[in-house]
């Protein structure tokens, strides 16, 4: 009996990662389907390995059709599992993975295989305790076995580099294992390795990376966020859809390490009951994700109604803490159509909750603006590069000499189809990502060159007003960047007012405060923009060292439609005059307000009334023409 005992040895182990494989809840992710799959055909090639031996060693009580039956079985399960084993190497190569014609052509390598190995003759030698089959089938097996043997070797090769290098060097240990107890079953036959050897093969690849636990975050035990990741993604590369109730803790509890642990863990008993996967993501952040099972049913109703009870649960204390948990709830995963639309979804809205909001349900119109947000940033560096931002000018009028003494510029980009992009459009998605500091750029070095090239002095524009972002602002290296784009352009710092908006920290104040000096000491003035929006007061205008404040479109309006608006504008007015700032009124849009504006005591007016935005020629032709009547 020695030459089962080998065979029993790898059954051994084959039943011993069924039973761990078993006793554990699996993701559902390809990879680890194909794996199972795997471990089947294998433990079905042993077990034909051992079938086919006992009938070689019962040949005088079996009919020889009957063994060769047996040999040639074992045969063809042999080479499956060498077909199966690279089909799994080649799990995670999502180009290969989906192409059906790179599938068709390793099932027709495989077909052909077997129907060669079940038509040729096969023979078996039995002498003694020394039991092998060989002949023409086997040899077709010895032939096609380690053809897909070397193409899974060969795989961690060429694709190597989109394997992580887990699977890479577990798929090349286990194929050179196989490769090993091949040739030396070919050179010995009577030492039937294989099975063996394949199921050591299938150990190390289980225990470095189909192990169950792998996918678990350790401290929870439920999956990870890598295996977040690579389930979700499977989801949308399947097209399959599923609902998700994003549980959103607070980033920071507070509460000692050793008790958070404590209520993490309560948490995931809790959540787990609910019957769907979940896993365990960024930080304090749970999904439940509920799969959609079959064609017709309505996933979304049984994850609605766990999220009501799930959101009751939460307003209760968990060890002793009230946490202040929001959700973010998912129907439909159509509304994103990939793992990182639905990572861009879940970062943008998480941190938007109002104080008295726990919920948001997000639909299409959230995925809708993901993609818009997304696009715009393409535009946005797009224009960049392809120099489509653009400034805009408008006239500011002077009450006092009755002539345009100033104007600001504003950003706009030109469309790839001629047609201006707004700034409320694409001002908010660039200050989110960083690209306002490079748009600000942009706009200050084409303002200094309208500036010289346009001699504005020489027409009356004593000075344009650029604006400033927040982030802008928080730049150590403002002052020297502006600095120098003056310099090169040959533009005094006189000749520009730098639009600050209010910062909300004190920490950006500070970092404000030091870049403003830098640049009031080369020359450079200030404005105060957006007065009377947000939460500016008056304090702010003290801190600052600004020249003028700004009075936003929203403050004007308020002035002529709100009575009690009005004593307040006025006596601010009054205050920002007495502390020698002078004053500009935005929007201003009819006759009648200009009339009032001026009654006020403003300063400068700006606005429809006098000017939209203009190109740079006609900035040029409006002001040479209203300066010089
Ligand atoms: P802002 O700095 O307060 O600029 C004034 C805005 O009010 C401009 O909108 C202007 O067209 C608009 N406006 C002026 N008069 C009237 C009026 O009579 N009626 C109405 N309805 N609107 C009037 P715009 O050009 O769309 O710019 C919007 C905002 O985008 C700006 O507000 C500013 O915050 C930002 N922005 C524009 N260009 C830049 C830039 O280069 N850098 C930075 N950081 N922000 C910019
Ligand atoms: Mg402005
Ligand atoms: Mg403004």
């Amino acid at each position: 009996m020695m030459n089962i005992s080998v065979q029993l040895c790898g059954l051994v182990f084959d039943l011993v990662l069924v039973f761990f494989i078993v006793r554990h809840e699996g993701v559902g992710l390809y990879g680890e389907r194909i794996f199972k799959k795997c471990l089947f055909v294998y433990s079905c090639c042993i077990i034909l390995d051992i079938l086919s031996v006992i009938a070689i060693e019962n040949d005088e009580y079996i009919a020889p059709f009957v063994i060769a039956a047996a040999c040639k079985m074992y045969l063809i399960s042999l080479m499956a599992s060498a077909a199966y084993g690279f089909v799994y190497s080649y799990s995670d190569i999502e180009h290969l993975r989906d192409n059906s014609h790179f599938k068709y052509g390793i099932t027709g390598v495989a077909i052909i295989g077997a129907v060669l190995i079940a038509v040729l003759p096969v023979s078996y030698f039995h002498s003694g305790r020394t039991i092998y089959s060989y002949g023409p089938s086997a040899m077709a097996a010895f032939v096609f076995a380690p053809l897909f043997i070397i193409s899974s070797f060969l795989m961690t090769v060429f694709y190597g580099k989109q394997m992580n290098t887990h699977k890479r060097r577990a798929i090349r240990a286990w194929m050179i294992l196989e490769m090993t107890a091949a040739t030396l079953q070919f050179i010995f036959p009577q030492a039937l390795l294989v099975g063996f050897g394949s199921s050591l093969g299938l150990f190390i690849l289980y225990s470095e990376l189909e192990n169950p636990e792998a996918y678990l975050d350790k401290v929870t035990g439920c999956f990870s966020a890598e295996t977040f990741k690579m389930y979700v993604s499977q989801e949308y590369m399947e097209v399959k859809q599923f609902s998700s109730i994003i549980v959103c803790n607070s980033r920071e509890w507070k509460l000692g390490e050793e008790e958070e642990r404590r209520i993490l863990v309560e948490m995931t008993e809790y959540l787990h009951s609910f019957g769907s996967k979940l896993f365990r993501i960024h930080g304090n952040d749970f999904v439940l994700i509920y799969d959609k099972k079959e064609e017709h049913e309505m996933n979304e109703i049984e994850s609605a109604v766990n999220l009501d009870v799930i959101r009751q649960r939460f307003k209760e204390p968990w060890g002793g803490h009230f946490l202040t948990t929001k959700f973010l709830y998912i129907p439909d995963s159509h509304i994103a159509s990939s793992l990182d639309e639905y990572n861009d979804i879940y970062s943008r809205y998480r941190d938007t909750f109002t104080n008295a909001e726990d919920m948001k349900t997000l639909d299409d119109s959230a995925g809708q603006s993901i993609r818009e947000f997304r696009q715009m940033i393409l535009e946005i560096k797009d224009a960049l590069s392809t120099d489509r931002v653009e400034v805009f000018y408008q006239p500011i009028y002077s009450i006092a000499t009755d002539t345009f003494v100033s104007a600001e510029a504003l950003a706009r980009i030109r469309g790839e189809d001629g047609k201006l992009v707004m700034p409320g459009k694409f001002i908010p998605v660039a200050e989110e990502t960083g690209l306002i500091e490079q748009i600000g750029e942009r706009v200050f070095e084409r303002t200094c060159e309208c500036i010289k090239e346009h001699r504005l002095k020489e027409i009356g524009i004593e000075y344009v007003e650029v604006n400033l972002s927040v982030s802008q602002c928080e730049n150590p290296m403002l002052s020297t960047t502006y600095d120098e784009i003056m310099k090169s352009r040959g533009v005094t710092p006189s000749e520009v007012n730098l639009e600050i908006t209010e910062s909300s920290t004190l920490n950006q104040r500070n970092i404000l405060l030091e870049n403003m000096n830098k640049l009031m000491d080369l020359g450079c003035r200030f404005s105060l923009d957006d007065f009377g929006t947000g939460e500016s007061n008056l304090n702010y205008i003290m801190d600052m060292p600004v020249n003028i404040v700004k009075f936003d479109r929203s403050m004007v309006q308020e002035y002529f439609n709100n009575d009690k608006a009005k004593v307040v504008i006025t006596n601010t007015v009054n205050m920002i005059k007495q502390l020698g700032l002078k004053t500009v009124a935005e929007g201003v849009e009819t006759e009648e307000q200009v009339e009032g504006i001026k009654a006020l005591g403003i300063d400068y007016i700006q606005g429809f009334y006098y000017s939209k935005p203009l190109s740079t020629d006609d900035f040029i032709r409006f002001i040479n023409e209203k300066n010089s009547r």
